[in-house]
C-alpha cells in the first residue's frame, strides 16, 4: 500500500494544466489569468467633477457672496459645447465632463438658486472638486498580471478598462456520481435500511467553493448494469468523482468496472485513515477518483487530493495542502500504522496555534465533523503524543 505522500505526489503528477479560454468579466475572479493586460485607455477619461454643485472659474469667486448668470445644467454623459466665461456658472453632475472655461466646482450645498441666478457662498480654489483626466489610470497601465489569480477586487478595473471578456485558464470539468443501494436524496422518504445522500450534497458544495460547476450524475446502485451506465456517463470529464463502492464489501462493484471500462488503475489503497480504499485511475485525459463511501473519508479527500488536482489544472502555483504546525491541546492516543487524519478544533491564540482533536465514532460522524475546521496530522508510526506536543494541521 503506498504513502500518503506517494500518492499525492503521484496524483498531482497526473494532472495537467489545462488551456486557456475566453471568460467573461463577470466570471473571471478566481481563475487564473493567461494573459497581461495594459489598459488602453486613460482613467478619468476626462476632467470631471467630483460633486454635484456648480462649475466655475475659481479666479471669479474670490469674494463671497456673489451672484452668477447659471447657463444650466451638465448632466454625467452629457457633452456641454460651449465655454464658461467669467461671471457665468453651470450646474454639473458628479462625473460629468468640466466644461471648457471652468476650472472649479462649488458644491451643491455652497450655493442658493435665486431665478436663473445662483449665490454662491463659499469660494473654491483653482481646481477645486475637479478630478483630473488620467489621474488614475494612464494608457499602458498593466492591470493584470499573467499567471496570477484574479482577485475579485480586480474585476471592477477590468471592466474600467474596457475588458467585457479576459483570457484565462480552463477550469476542469468535473463529474459526481455516488453510489450505494442504501442512498436516497435528502427530501425524500426514508425507508428501513436507507440513509441520504451527504456525500452528493458535501461534494458538490467543496466543487463550487473552488469555483467548478460540476455535473450531478445522481446516486447510482450497487449494480452492474446500473453503475456502468452512469460511469459511461462521467468518464467524459476532466476529473471523474465516484463515492462508495471501492472497498472489500461483495457489493462494492466500482473498481472492477472502470478497469471493464478502459480506465486504468494507478493505485488502489492509500495509507491514510480515514479513506484508505482510494481509488484512482486514468482514462485518456480523465482522472478518476473512486472515494470510500464515508462523508468524512470524502471530505478528506476532497482537501488533500481533488483540490490540489483541480488547482493544478486550472493553472495555480500551489499543488498540494498546506500544513500548519500548532500545540496539541490534550494527549491523544492512536493505533500505529496510518497516517492519521483526526477532525480538529484549530484556533489561534497570540501567535500560537492550538489544536484540539474531536474524538467522534469514526469516519461516519458528520456531526464531529461539523464541529471541525480542520484536520490533526498524525503520522503513522506515532501510539502517544502529549499534551503541547507539537502537530501537524490542515485547516478549512
Ligand atoms: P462504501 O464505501 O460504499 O462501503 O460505504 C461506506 C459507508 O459510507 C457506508 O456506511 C455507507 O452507507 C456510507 N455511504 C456511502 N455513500 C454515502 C453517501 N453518499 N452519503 C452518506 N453516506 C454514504
Ligand atoms: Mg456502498
Amino acid at each position: 500500500m503506498i504513502s500518503f505522500e506517494k500518492a499525492l505526489n503521484i496524483i498531482v503528477k497526473h494532472a495537467k494544466k489545462l488551456y486557456s479560454i475566453k471568460m467573461p468579466v463577470e466570471k473571471s475572479a478566481g481563475y487564473i489569468s493567461a494573459e497581461d493586460i495594459y489598459s488602453k485607455i486613460v482613467m478619468p477619461p476626462f476632467n470631471k467633477s467630483a460633486v454635484d454643485g456648480y462649475a466655475v472659474i475659481a479666479a471669479d469667486n474670490k469674494r463671497v457672496p456673489l451672484r452668477m448668470k447659471s447657463l444650466g445644467l451638465i448632466q454625467a454623459g452629457e457633452n456641454f459645447r460651449s465655454k464658461i466665461k467669467y461671471g457665468e456658472c453651470i450646474k454639473i453632475m458628479t462625473g460629468a465632463v468640466l466644461p471648457k472655461g471652468a476650472d472649479s466646482v462649488v458644491m451643491v450645498e455652497d450655493a442658493d438658486v435665486h431665478g436663473e441666478d445662483v449665490e454662491i457662498k463659499t469660494s473654491v480654489k483653482k481646481w477645486q472638486n475637479v478630478c483630473f483626466k488620467g489621474e488614475d489610470i494612464q494608457r499602458g497601465t498593466k492591470v493584470l498580471k499573467k499567471n496570477s489569480v484574479i482577485p475579485i477586487s480586480s474585476v471592477a478595473l477590468l471592466a474600467t478598462v474596457g475588458r467585457s471578456f479576459v483570457k484565462v485558464i480552463k477550469k476542469p470539468k468535473v463529474a459526481v456520481l455516488n453510489t450505494g443501494g442504501e442512498i436516497v436524496p435528502p427530501g425524500e422518504k426514508l425507508t428501513k435500511g436507507r440513509i441520504y445522500n451527504s456525500n452528493g450534497p458535501q461534494i458538490l458544495s467543496l466543487l463550487k467553493s473552488d469555483g467548478i460547476d460540476p455535473c450531478f450524475l445522481g446516486i447510482a446502485k450497487d449494480e452492474s448494469i446500473e453503475l456502468e451506465r452512469a460511469i459511461k456517463k462521467g468518464l467524459p470529464n476532466d476529473i471523474f468523482l465516484i463515492s462508495g463502492g471501492v472497498s472489500m464489501g461483495d457489493y462494492d462493484l466500482v473498481p472492477d468496472i472502470l478497469k471493464r471500462l478502459g480506465v486504468k488503475e494507478i493505485f488502489h489503497k492509500v495509507n491514510i485513515k480515514p479513506g484508505r480504499p482510494l481509488f484512482f485511475g486514468t482514462k485518456a485525459k480523465t482522472l478518476v477518483f473512486g472515494i470510500p463511501g464515508n462523508p468524512v473519508s470524502n471530505f478528506l479527500a476532497y482537501h488533500v487530493f481533488i483540490r490540489p488536482v483541480i488547482y493544478k489544472m486550472s493553472g495555480y502555483k500551489y499543488h498540494g495542502p498546506v500544513f500548519g504546525e500548532g500545540l496539541l491541546d490534550k494527549e491523544f492516543c492512536q493505533k500505529k500504522g496510518r497516517k492519521h487524519f483526526v477532525l480538529a478544533k484549530v484556533s489561534e491564540k497570540d501567535g500560537i496555534w492550538h489544536v484540539n482533536p474531536i474524538i467522534g465514532h469514526g469516519s461516519a460522524d458528520v456531526l464531529a465533523l461539523s464541529w471541525a475546521n480542520g484536520f490533526m496530522v498524525v503520522d503513522k508510526d506515532i501510539s502517544y503524543l502529549n499534551a503541547k506536543s507539537r502537530v501537524e494541521f490542515i485547516i478549512w
